[in-house]
């Protein structure tokens, strides 16, 4: 998790009831019942019904809405689905990786450059499609500077069987 990020993000349900995303549903039960006493709006003259809810009654409705969602474990489980791929995108971003990072595989008339995935699948390119870009690689799996007119600075490998993405940097050190 991306603490202290700048950059706006709508809280998670756990953060919502300020429990931990590992917690029991006796500790969810009890943050819900803490957090709907201190956000109940029912010193307002309003209903929740009412056209504009003010702060109060929205801050009331998403801890119910969390409550809500995470009471049942089917439900739960399908949040936590939405929220792991929610951070894989996010790390789409971070993370990257050099030619000299992957691992050589020698097929046929190709080089298949992997690099693992925690998945436990590879990102892979071969040195067929490194080379269609103008990146010669050479045997020991090291981009040929020489030889090499990269035409784009990286490339973006998915992997085989989820959908995380890898950057892969081409020219970083020269
Ligand atoms: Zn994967």
């Amino acid at each position: 998790m991306v603490l202290g990020s700048k950059i706006f993000r709508q809280k998670t349900l756990y953060e919502v009831l300020s429990v931990s995303e590992d917690a029991s549903y006796d500790e969810i039960r009890a943050a819900y019942k803490s957090a709907a006493l201190n956000t109940h709006p029912d010193k307002a003259h309003t209903t929740l019904e009412s056209s504009v809810p003010s702060n109060e009654q929205q801050e009331f409705l998403s801890v119910q809405k969390a409550w809500e969602i995470l009471r049942s474990s089917k439900s739960r489980a399908d949040y936590d689905k939405q929220l792991q791929s929610s951070r894989q995108n996010i790390e789409i971003i971070a993370s990257e990786i050099e030619v000299g990072d992957m691992i050589i595989e020698s097929t046929a008339d190709s080089m298949e450059l992997l690099y693992p995935c925690r998945c436990g699948d590879y990102f892979s390119i071969t040195s067929c499609e490194l080379g269609d870009m103008g990146i010669l690689v050479t045997d020991d799996g090291e981009v040929d500077p020489q030889a090499s007119n990269p035409a784009s600075a990286s490339v973006v490998l998915g992997c085989g069987s989820c959908s995380l993405k890898t950057r892969l940097v081409i020219d970083k050190t020269s």
